[in-house]
């Protein structure tokens, strides 16, 4: 059966406010204001509660993927709440355009839509890959390169941050100075100004500079890395606020960027040309495109480096990371890529790590869950907890499973036996070394 609900059409920029389901909080702040430039009106969501679940789970079928019944549910109890008018409302759903089933969650959506009474409200779909060719929401060049300035400050934001703000000596002055400048970024971007190359090569070192100004007293914390499936890593609607209970337990937290996600989309696409076969131009294409946000990356590792701070590896290193671990043919959901950054925070010395997992989920149980033991039996001191996130799943429990962990942890930090930081690591950014009387 067809379910057919209305078409996002040109028109509809000026008449219609887009909801935005707030995956990650500092970059879709930005990438909010880069849509506003564009001339579309956003509002992120930010609507929680057991509710949006259990409406998930009444239009959607419940061996579907935890985000989509999230991110679903959302859209539905925005709609119910009486906030909206209903004729000139329109919805945003990202489109990863890779083999998953997040290239399909709109499909999901709008059949949620047709049966819970809403077929006029339109559908439309945030992807780089030409997905919904007839939508009058189109990805235009500037705006490509907005969002994907919105992912770099983002990320660099959110890096300053979680490390400056377990140190401060006056609570919440990094919370300030982030809330600052999305502001200020925000502001930048509506005037068209601010993401082009060589103006965030210039704003990045000034951003870090002044978290780096904020007064700190450096005490030992347990430090935490959070890797998983791109929702539920991020959404504090998808992993219940795991960003804040981590603060709350006293940790240093590190959440690997968006731009990581975004070179591996690129890298995958060459990928494919090399395994499967494909032109010249398609895997050349995508590896320009590769190197372009390389230089970016730079920038910003070198911002966080000279201001004192730690930068991730390279996305040139971390994708050497999981050789001999897991094959680059796995791109499916993160992938590779979650196994790499799994190694990568381990080498970092942020050796406690949350893999967040949705119910449903099977290519991250792979890639996640299924190597963790891999990675413990290469890194001994990897001290990894999966936590599933699923509508059954309580928070008590993940909580209590994480606190497990973190007790790990803080016996090895007081036994002096905690991480060593990644520049006096002799193995920092080299793929392990497997022999073959390895237990892998
Ligand atoms: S990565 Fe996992 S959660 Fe995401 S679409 Fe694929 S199966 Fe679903």
């Amino acid at each position: 059966m067809e379910y057919t609900t209305a078409k996002f059409t040109k028109d509809m920029k000026r008449t219609h406010t887009i909801l935005v389901p707030n995956m990650a909080p500092l970059q879709f702040k930005l990438m909010k204001a880069a849509m506003e430039r564009e001339g579309y009106r956003v509002e992120l969501l930010g609507n929680c509660g057991e509710q949006v679940a259990q409406l998930g789970l009444k239009y959607v079928h419940n061996d579907t993927c935890y985000p989509a019944l999230l991110v679903i549910g959302q859209f539905l109890d925005a709609l119910n709440s009486g906030r909206y008018d209903l004729d000139h409302t329109a919805l945003l759903i990202t489109q990863t355009g890779g083999g998953c089933r997040a290239s399909n969650y709109i499909h999901l959506l709008r059949k949620a839509l047709y049966k819970a009474g809403y077929k006029q409200v339109p559908v439309a779909s945030l992807n780089f890959s030409g997905l919904e060719k007839d939508s009058g929401f189109q990805m235009t060049l500037p705006l490509a390169r907005m969002l994907i300035a919105a992912v770099l400050y983002g990320d660099l934001l959110m890096a300053l941050r979680n490390q400056t703000a377990p140190y401060e000596n006056e609570k919440g002055a990094a919370a300030a100075l982030t809330d600052k400048w999305i502001a200020a970024l925000s502001r930048q971007f509506h005037a068209g100004k601010g993401y082009s190359a060589p103006e965030m090569k210039r704003t990045f070192p000034v951003i870090a500079k002044e978290f780096a100004a904020i007064p700190k007293t450096h005490t030992p914390k347990v430090k935490v890395g959070v890797v998983g499936e791109i929702y539920v890593k991020y959404s504090p609607l998808g992993n219940n606020n795991l960003e804040e209970f981590l603060a709350s337990q006293d940790c240093e937290v590190n959440l690997p960027g968006l731009l990581g996600f975004v070179q591996y989309c690129c890298f995958n696409m060459s990928e494919t040309v090399r395994l499967y076969g494909g032109s010249k131009l398609e895997e050349l294409a995508p590896e320009l495109l590769l190197r372009w946000l390389d230089g970016l990356e730079k920038a910003l590792c070198g911002a966080l480096k000279d201001a004192g701070y730690h930068a991730p590896a390279p996305f040139s290193v971390l994708r050497t990371l999981p050789d001999g671990i897991i094959g680059m043919g796995n791109k499916m959901g993160e992938g590779w890529l979650l196994t790499a950054e799994m190694i990568e925070l381990v080498q970092s010395g942020y050796e406690n790590i949350v893999c967040a997992q949705p119910f449903g989920c099977l290519p991250n149980h792979i890639c996640g869950k299924g190597m963790v033991g891999k990675i413990r039996a290469l890194y001994p001191q990897a001290n990894i907890t999966p936590i599933d996130y699923d509508p059954s799943a309580t928070r008590v429990n993940q909580e209590n499973r994480i606190k497990l962990m973190l007790a790990v942890g803080r016996e090895r930090l007081e036994s002096g036996g905690a991480a060593v930081p990644h520049e006096e690591n002799p193995f920092y950014g080299q793929a392990p070394q497997i022999s073959s009387a390895a237990p892998v």
